[in-house]
């Protein structure tokens, strides 16, 4: 039985239990499991394909995968990929135009039914960076109509965090290891003398009838006081933070800042950091023929603002310089985002540290800024200071 606040708790077989339920209700089930040397998203035929036993270790740069006496399910951090893989693929035919018989050119828009998803281990910062394509994708003017209805259909289980990363900030950017909102039901393990099981909270109606017809039991004391215990320390644990300054505002008065230089000369300009990150939503259309030129499709590609064609206009790209798409990518994330979306592009994953291949860090990056702002507006006020100085003893 669930208890009166929406919570109950779950053993390894209500982990699959719940895999089948939602496979039942006709939905593709997503989450981790181990391949290629790294935690990776895919489709799940059942719970025992989780990343049981397994944790990962990141640093800026370095990732690898460390083996668990624990068993746990969800101790790893994020890995290579993200949910927007699903909600917004990599690739997406919109269009396709053919040239009949009689010569007159017809053209289809590409609609098949979305895939019902349920996305099983979602970390409290991917809800969050979730919400954030809802923003972009589905919450303006202009929707991406197979986002938002890949999004509609979508069933989310969080995992709550309670191993961070090296290379988590989470915190810093004003979220945290507790899944808050914007799931269905939220899982945290728990392994200790007692056992392994996962503490359920449900987020939502159709989380509840889901968690309704799973085998379970009421949330007891001692399982809800060691799951909120291990969150919490998770919270104090983090492996990285940004610096607690107006980042919005640092980003405006950092225009010119000669540590530009400084990334330019380790940036590869490779696109790694936008392709990880699970906010950053550029695409670019890619138009390709047949040989006969009788049939043509459109489709959507990821694009990264490191492309030197992404700001491509006639006469060149406005961006040619590794320093200047760098500032782009951090600019727009750290503070030009709050003026499109009201809320900032990152929420503190790592990503985009821990998959750069040179080792560029976003939390240093904006801390090396920030010294030297604090430094220039010293510097300022002495040169002002003098400048009174001289004034008064020409008096
Ligand atoms: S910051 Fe790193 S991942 Fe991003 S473009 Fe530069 S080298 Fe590639
Ligand atoms: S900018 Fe980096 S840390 Fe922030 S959300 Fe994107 S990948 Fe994660």
């Amino acid at each position: 039985m669930t208890g009166s606040t929406g919570t109950a708790v779950l053993d390894r077989n209500g982990l699959d239990a719940l895999v089948k339920e939602l496979t039942a209700q006709g939905r593709m089930v997503v989450g981790p499991t181990v391949r290629d040397g790294a935690v990776v998203l895919s489709e799940l035929a059942t719970a025992d394909q989780l990343p049981f036993g397994w944790g990962t270790e990141v640093e800026a740069g370095r990732y690898r995968l460390v083996p668990r006496a624990d068993g746990a399910a969800f101790a790893h951090t994020t890995g290579p990929q993200s949910w927007k893989s699903f909600l917004h693929p990599q690739r997406e035919k919109l269009w396709s135009a053919d040239r009949a018989s009689d010569g007159r050119l017809g053209v289809t828009p590409e609609h098949h039914e979305q895939p019902s998803y349920a996305f099983l281990g979602v970390r409290p910062c991917d809800l969050r960076a979730i919400a954030v394509q809802d923003r972009v994708l589905a919450g303006g003017h202009y929707e991406d109509t197979g986002y938002a209805e890949r999004r509609r259909g979508a069933f989310l289980v969080a995992a709550e965090c309670t191993e961070p990363g090296a290379t988590c900030f989470c915190v810093s950017m004003g979220g945290g290891p507790a899944a808050d909102a914007g799931f269905d039901l939220a899982l945290t393990e728990v392994v200790d003398d007692a056992g392994h099981r996962f503490l359920v909270r449900v987020g939502s109606d159709a989380g509840a009838d889901v968690l309704a017809r799973l085998p379970r039991r009421a949330a007891d004391a001692a399982t809800r006081t060691t799951a909120r215990e291990a969150v919490d320390a998770a919270r104090d644990r983090m492996g990285r933070a940004m610096p607690p300054v107006d980042l919005r505002a640092l980003m405006g008065a950092s225009a010119e800042a000669q540590r530009w230089d400084d990334v330019a000369e380790r940036c590869l300009t490779c696109g790694n950091c936008t392709m990880v990150c699970p906010t950053c939503f550029c695409t670019t259309m890619e138009e390709v023929t047949d040989l006969t030129g009788d049939h043509a499709e459109r489709w959507q590609r990821w694009d990264s603002c490191f492309d030197l064609d992404f700001s491509l206009l006639h006469g060149g790209p406005v961006r040619a310089t590794p320093r200047s798409r760098y500032r782009q990518w951090l600019t727009h994330k750290l503070s030009t985002w709050y003026d499109q979306f009201d809320s900032s592009g990152c929420v503190g994953c790592g990503r985009c540290v821990t998959w750069c291949p040179v080792g560029i860090d976003i939390t240093e990056e904006a801390a090396a800024l920030h010294d030297e702002l604090a430094e220039r507006l010293r510097r300022q006020e002495r040169e002002s200071g003098a400048r009174r100085d001289g004034t008064e003893t020409e008096r």
